[in-house]
């Protein structure tokens, strides 16, 4: 008989850190695959997921975001296995780590990986396209496979479904799921840079989904980015600088399209991993939505290279997109020291600010605190601040129409600041929903 079962080893009842382990097998034969293994850098160190003691089959990347394959050189580091993930989420990650390891350096932090970690995670990378089933050997079955769907989240995420190859009699006799599938972070409505996750999905047993947004809805879109356009513009006219801090993958790029999409004429620059992400996302264009549009918003773009570049971009007005997301660090950081006194210069936020960031600091405070240990600030920020919503997550809404659409047999909340609560309003509407917890992470599927 096959039996499937789920741990949760991270992102229980947060964002950070996400991880979770499949097991499937008869008898005695059995595989493990792990999805996601990432990090929570709002913790100084950082925090990875549970540990996981014997060896692994199989991993999968969700998508290049810190919180999901930020602890993958750990995962690996005594263990051979390959890692699946979507071709561009490989260089991402590479970018993602070796800054990792270089911010833990220039702290005199010791991560629980080194640069030879990450070269030998990288060796192991495994790509898997949308749509095409992998086989991931012989559980006592040789239908045991893994098929990835498009997230709509980032460049390259993805859905992982697994078909534990269950027979359809044997799966109506024991009354145990034969698939499961892990959403990762994903978006069911399209953006300007991507098209909206794949919900042509096949029946889905067991679900674990993300539920960053389940509180909230998302504003209206259109609104949204006009409320963008007017701010950039406004600061330029009052001869100020315009700073937009995203995350590198995905916000930079969506960003940008929707200011190009506006016209602009003034100098648009680029700083950091925003810039290196982009040119790695340019070299994958199938996975865009529009790539002629990305192309055009590109030429718009002016790189900044070093701190001469920088120096000099600055001196008139300008706007600049660069990271970090929620200014933990990142060019971010000097751009404001700059300019955090003048109050004819703006800081827009793009993206989802995690409690503890300084990003939520300054949003809640007024000031922007930096425990940099080279770099320790704490500044009354005179500049115009403001926190946009351009989300590349699903809206409350669309979580909700989301599970209605799939019907999940069981659905396992995770991703979240509140997953309990998530749980409780899925059951009110007659699903069976859990929100794994600290002491009750493991359950037989
Ligand atoms: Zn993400
Ligand atoms: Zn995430």
């Amino acid at each position: 008989m096959i039996m499937a079962k789920l741990t949760f080893l991270g992102a229980i009842n947060d964002i950070g850190a996400s991880g979770l382990m499949l097991e499937v097998g008869g008898g005695n034969i059995g595989k493990r695959f792990v999805f996601d293994y990432g990090s929570d850098v709002q913790e100084v160190p950082q925090r990875f997921p549970a540990a996981v003691k014997g060896s692994v089959d199989a991993a999968f990347l969700s998508h290049a975001h810190l919180d999901h394959c930020g602890g993958i050189a750990l995962l690996s580091k005594r263990n051979s296995f390959p890692i699946y993930s979507q071709p561009i989420t490989r260089p991402i990650t590479d970018m993602l780590l070796e800054d990792s390891l270089k911010i833990a350096r220039n702290d005199g932090i010791q991560l629980p990986f080194t640069h030879e970690d990450v070269h030998r995670a990288l060796k192991h990378f495994a790509p898997m396209e949308y749509k095409q089933p992998v086989a991931l050997g012989k559980a006592k079955n040789e239908k045991l496979t893994a098929v990835a769907y498009d997230a709509g989240h980032v460049p390259g995420s993805m859905m992982t479904f697994v078909d534990f190859g269950l027979e359809r009699s044997e799966a109506e006799r024991t009354k145990r799921f034969g698939n499961m599938m892990y959403t990762g972070d994903f978006n069911t409505d399209s953006t300007r840079l991507l098209s909206r996750a794949d919900t042509a999905l096949p029946e889905v047993d067991a679900l674990v989904m993300e539920s960053t947004y389940a509180k909230r809805d998302h504003p209206d879109r259109e609104e949204e980015e006009k409320r963008l356009v007017r701010m950039v513009e406004a600061t330029i006219d009052d001869g100020g600088i315009a700073l937009i801090a995203n995350f590198a993958l995905g916000r930079t790029q969506e960003v940008m399209m929707i200011l190009n999409r506006h016209g602009i004429d003034y100098p648009l620059y680029m700083d950091g991993m925003s810039r290196k992400a982009t040119t790695i996302i340019n070299s994958y264009p199938r996975l865009l939505r529009d790539p002629t549009e990305f192309d055009k918003a590109l030429r718009k773009i002016r790189y900044i290279n070093n701190e001469q570049d920088r120096k000099r971009a600055i001196k008139e007005p300008c706007a600049v997109l660069t990271t970090s997301g929620m200014l933990n660090g990142g060019p971010i950081v000097w751009y404001v020291r700059q300019m955090y006194d003048d109050p004819r210069c703006s800081l827009i936020l793009t993206g989802f600010q995690v409690d503890g960031s300084a990003g939520r600091t300054l949003l809640d405070t007024g000031r922007f605190v930096s425990e940099d240990v080279r770099n320790k600030l704490n500044l009354r920020v005179r500049m115009e601040v403001s926190r946009m919503d351009f989300s590349s997550h699903c809206g409350r809404k669309q979580l909700f129409d989301f599970v209605e659409h799939v019907k999940p047999r069981r659905i396992f909340c995770v991703h979240g600041e509140d997953t309990p609560a998530f749980a409780a309003e899925l059951k009110a509407k007659g699903f069976d929903a859990v929100a794994p917890t600290a002491n009750s992470r493991a359950f037989d599927i």
